[in-house]
């Protein structure tokens, strides 16, 4: 159970389960938990659940369910997409060794394509970013080549939630008639904008379940029929072959339902939390001094708040806020773990050291209220103002 007192404005880095989608799991521990590939009665239950699952997290994107390959999360998609599809060119177009990125991508992809240029000896190039925190098409523009393989751009950062121009970049790629392919970790835009990978003319989407009240551990990449990427783990042939290891059906059930509540109440939880948004921005901007937001206004998902706060660390401001039973991030949780790198998405907007210092991420779910809000930004006003005072 949840502590009663806690505010929790993390759910960039991760969110509640939904009742409603561990409801759906539960079956799948105890009663049909029966190998898919078993030919009895209760492996059938379980293939059965896996269908309906690839289902409903196809509708959401807008694919085809043979086009949804389940892995262990967002990262895993990421590896998946990019390792997978390198080694495929590796054998059959060589010729094709650059990878474009952008420089505000998540770690997987970042630490994925360091990979690729270690070991596989591709080029990476990195799309430079405007201040408002999108990738700068001109950049793009200037840096797609005939000899790029693969284009790996997110939908919305995680860390300012800044929704890119992809839309555009996928057109620019099309007029070039290069023999290229167009990534996008979706995994922060799921649930927050429409998707439809058809429509967007994407080849391979990644989405992890956690970010959306689903079960941790479980996530998919969709992959347009047609595109032949080669496996990046080995084994009983699951998933089409593309991902071998028994399924994690209930977490896949978990994962099918949580999609299934998206689809239907996208629309109406984010305009909830776009006034949360619109409230903590406001009162935040208005009544702290020496406050910033960083990434633009415009074209930012609903429930991403990224302030710097003058002369204060981001760090110190976190763990107080913590004390008080507030609990936000300094940007990507992931890179928490490596302490004192200061975020590559804000200084790859342009910020001052002081300014990356000072910044903090709140992010905002559709289980918080408007009361933990208020509580929330009078907490956040007097720890301000504390070290301030003692500074
Ligand atoms: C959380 C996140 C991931 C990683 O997903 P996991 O399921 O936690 O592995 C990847 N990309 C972005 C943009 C994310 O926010």
């Amino acid at each position: 159970m949840k502590e009663k007192s806690r505010i929790y404005l993390d759910n960039a880095a991760s969110t509640p389960i939904d009742s409603a989608v561990s409801d759906v799991m539960i079956p799948y521990i105890f009663d049909h938990f029966g190998n898919p590939s078993s030919l009895h009665e209760n492996g059938r239950k379980t293939t059965l659940a896996l269908s309906k699952a690839r289902f409903h997290v196809s509708k959401l994107i807008g694919a085809k369910p043979n086009e949804i390959y389940f892995t262990s999360g967002g990262t895993e998609s990421n590896n998946m997409a990019l390792i997978g599809y390198s080694k495929a060119v590796k054998k059959l177009k060589p010729e094709y060794d650059r990878i474009l990125v952008s420089e505000i991508e998540h770690e997987s992809i970042l630490e994925t394509v360091r990979y690729l240029e270690k070991d596989l000896r591709f080029a990476i190039d990195f799309i430079k970013t405007t201040r408002d925190g999108f990738v700068d098409l001109k950049s793009y523009s200037d840096l797609l080549s005939p000899k790029t393989c693969l284009v790996s751009v997110m939908l919305v950062n995680n860390e300012i939630g800044t929704i890119q121009p992809i839309q555009s970049m996928v057109e620019i790629l099309k007029k070039r008639n290069y023999d290229t392919l167009f990534h996008s970790d979706g995994v922060q835009a799921l649930g927050k904008i429409p998707i439809d990978v058809r429509q967007m003319k994407l080849d391979m989407l990644s989405i992890s379940s956690h970010k959306i009240n689903g079960p941790k551990g479980i996530g998919a990449l969709y992959i347009k029929r047609g595109i032949c990427i080669e496996p990046i783990v080995y084994g009983g042939g699951q998933e089409m072959s593309l991902r071998s290891g028994t399924e994690n059906v209930y977490s896949i059930v978990g994962f099918g339902k949580a999609c299934e509540i998206w689809k239907n109440k996208m629309n109406q939880s984010n305009s909830v939390v776009r006034e949360l948004q619109k409230y903590m921005i406001n009162r935040v901007m208005n009544e702290i001094p020496g406050s910033r937001i960083n990434g633009s206004l415009q074209n930012r998902i609903s429930n991403n708040v990224n302030f710097s706060f003058k002369g204060i660390n981001g760090e110190n401001l976190l763990v107080k806020l913590d004390e008080y039973g507030i609990e936000a991030s300094t940007g990507s949780a992931c890179s928490s773990n490596k302490k004192k790198q200061a975020s590559h998405v804000l200084k790859s907007l342009g910020l001052s050291y002081d300014e990356i210092s000072g910044s903090i991420r709140f992010s905002l779910g559709s289980q918080n209220t408007l009361n933990e809000l208020e509580v929330a930004v009078k907490v956040l006003k007097d720890v301000i103002h504390e070290f301030r005072e003692t500074n």
